[in-house]
């Protein structure tokens, strides 16, 4: 890796702010998705022009440890060669047939082979479609109209989700979005997240009409926030007694927070599952599966109509498969060893400067809350200090590290952080722990 400018770190960013002005005439706000805009940060997005294991470099040449890994997905880090080559084979076949190919049948028996309770799994484009697909079967496989979901939990921009969600919503504080309307919404229930007894309630006051309750594995949307002992398992029962699906969304978590996602951590057997990001390889892709008899339901085996041109496209399925064949134990290992490397240098950062805290995980999963107490929802959450953040974030990247622009969001390692950028990440924290000391509210 050629070492870039990067010391010391000029503030200014004049080329990225230069496309960042270009971005603005045509593109709403600058960008293609609300959080890349650095709104809650302030600041110039950096835009990015590379990226190599744990590093990204900006259009002004200066190069950062990246611990937003995309968002999640590049979990072996950038530009793997053996993903890249899957990739370059892959394009040279060509881009994309509207047939079925190989290649999607294997991306599917991969994902049926980790995850035991997928029977039958469908390819999409994002974890948005995949959500909604999950949703539009659930209630065709039901009969039933209502919805329940968790305040903080993310599950991409489908209208009827968009409903005290976390991630970017979290971000900008719009508990809902103009544009969705009270039909689209009024059939959600929104309840407080690990509040089983909220779900009780839920189902005792609307019997028979409930087709499913969607929930993130474990939630990444509003910080990271597991679900309590028990509280998965306990959705899994309230369901199965009143003839509801249980949808765990492990767009985020599948394919990280272990070999088999958060599934292969706590066990609970959905009925639907959904998945994005790390089965991507980098690429536009996502699914949703689960039990057979309800995957049955979908068209062309069923009635309930889901397609898309790109589906299962080849060269995202090409991606995927490389990555997740080369996701075995030992590479979750790694990346669990430095999340606990790292979780563990920014306790020591901001209880050196008396910065109240806490770093949540789960699994390689982790952020940091500016605040004592154990986040259990998203009033939590939204509890804490987050003016700390932004002057840490900024600290951090004027040093050359790149967080998620966000006190909402999780923070992702991969197989490539290595000593010496995990080095760079303990050189930064001091600092950034002493802005966040001297910030005020
Ligand atoms: N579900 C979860 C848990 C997510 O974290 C996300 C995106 O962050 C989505 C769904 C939506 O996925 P996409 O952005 O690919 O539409």
């Amino acid at each position: 890796m050629a070492e870039a400018n990067n010391t010391p770190y000029p503030y200014e960013a004049p080329v990225s702010q230069e496309l960042f002005d270009r971005a603005s005439v045509v593109t709403p706000g600058g960008v293609n998705s609300p959080v890349r805009a650095f709104r809650a940060v302030g600041g110039t997005p950096r835009f990015m022009v590379s990226g190599t294991g744990p590093y990204l470099t900006d259009a002004d040449g200066r190069e950062y440890v990246d611990l937003v890994c995309s968002w999640g997905p590049m979990i072996l880090g950038h530009s793997h060669p053996e993903v890249i080559a899957a990739v370059q084979a892959a394009v040279a076949r060509g881009t994309s047939f509207g047939t079925p190919g190989e290649g999607e049948v294997a991306l599917a028996e991969e994902i049926v082979d980790r995850i035991a309770p997928v029977e039958q799994v469908r390819l999409v484009s994002s974890g948005t479609e995949a959500t909604m697909s999950a949703i539009r079967l659930a209630r065709g496989f039901t009969g039933r109209a209502k919805v329940i979901k968790f305040a903080g939990c993310y599950h991409g921009h489908v209208d009827a989700l968009l409903a005290a969600a976390g991630s970017g919503v979290a971000t900008f504080g719009l508990p809902d979005t103009p544009g969705v309307t009270g039909a689209q919404a009024g059939d959600t229930i929104v309840l407080p997240y690990n509040d089983i007894e909220a779900v009780r309630a839920a189902f005792a006051a609307h019997p028979g009409e409930i087709a499913c309750v969607i929930t993130e594995a474990s939630p990444g949307n509003m910080g990271v926030v597991p679900p309590r002992e028990g509280f998965n398992a306990g959705l899994k029962a309230a369901c199965q007694e009143n003839g509801a699906l249980y949808i765990s969304d492990e767009v985020m978590t599948g394919f990280r927070t272990s070999k088999a996602g958060w599934f292969g951590v706590d066990g609970v057997v959905p009925d639907l599952m959904t998945f994005g990001k790390v089965m991507g390889g980098g690429f536009p892709a996502a699914a949703f599966g689960g039990r057979a008899d309800v995957m049955a339901h979908l068209a062309p085996a069923g009635p309930v109509y889901q397609a898309g041109t790109l589906s299962g496209n080849p060269i995202a399925t090409a991606a995927g498969l490389a990555q997740l064949r080369l996701l075995g134990d030992a590479e979750y290992a790694a990346v669990d060893a430095v999340s606990e490397q790292l979780r563990a240098l920014v306790t020591e950062a901001l209880t050196k400067e008396g910065v109240a805290h806490r770093v949540q995980n789960a699994s390689n999963m982790f952020s940091v809350f500016f605040t004592d107490g154990e986040v259990r929802d998203y009033d939590d959450a939204k509890g804490q200090e987050s003016f700390r953040f932004t002057p840490f974030f900024h600290s951090m990247l004027e040093q050359g590290v790149y967080l998620p622009p966000s006190a909402f969001e999780s923070w992702f390692v991969s197989t490539a952080h290595d000593e010496r950028a995990v080095e760079r990440i303990a050189a930064a924290l001091p600092a950034a722990a002493r802005a966040a000391a001297e910030a005020t509210a």
